[in-house]
């Protein structure tokens, strides 16, 4: 082989390493309590539909005790996000908890706020509950709001902020379901950009 060909050949060789796509991240779906299935294929079909990544499904476990709120009777997410950080097998990049339980953190100055789901910047856990999602509401409804929100805190693991495009699923909910209801149940473009390889076409 000449010197010029075997330069020819390397840089072929190069090029198609800069071309080859980054793994998909390894996404788990941890129920916690009992959830039914049809909203555990609910966050996996929304969530494959938005983002490049293997998604896998873990046994379901019980809501740690470590994360009740006597007080309130219900769940401190951001105690279940330290649970879920801590008891999420390795080789899991991001993890989103499931419940049907009602969660809540604090906001602002209320100190116990009733949420749908808490998801940390650039972190590896979030959480998603249906209890508000589907009150008065068919099922078909509570499971559409449902991809939505796990859609939206997966989001915020991939480091995506609160978007200011109007009905984008990154915008700020503020505890309202009709922002989540409003939405067009997708990224908007900024936020695409912003995801790069990890958005699905
Ligand atoms: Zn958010
Ligand atoms: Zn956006």
């Amino acid at each position: 082989m000449t010197g010029a060909r075997l330069l020819a050949v390397l840089f072929l060789a190069l090029a198609s390493l800069a071309r080859a796509e980054p793994p998909a991240p390894h996404v788990a779906i941890q129920p916690l309590g009992k959830v039914p299935d049809h909203v555990i294929a609910a966050i996996r079909e929304k969530l494959g539909a938005l983002y490049h990544a293997d998604i896998a499904l873990l046994p379901a476990r019980e809501l740690p005790v470590s994360a009740y709120f006597r007080p309130r009777a219900r769940y401190r997410a951001e105690k279940l996000l330290d649970w879920l950080a801590r008891e999420t097998p390795a080789g899991v990049d991001k993890v989103i908890g499931i419940t049907q339980s009602d969660i809540s953190t604090t906001k602002d100055d209320i100190p116990d706020w009733g949420i749908f789901g808490l998801g940390e910047l650039n972190k590896r856990p979030c959480v998603v509950s249906t209890f508000r999602l589907g009150r008065e509401v068919v099922v078909a409804k509570m499971i559409e709001r449902t991809g939505r929100v796990a859609g939206h805190e997966i989001g915020h693991t991939f480091n995506l902020e609160h978007c200011p495009t109007p009905r984008c699923l990154m915008n700020d909910a503020r505890g309202k379901v009709q922002v989540v209801d409003d939405s067009t149940g997708q990224l908007c473009p900024d936020c695409r950009a912003k995801l790069g390889p990890l958005v699905r076409e």
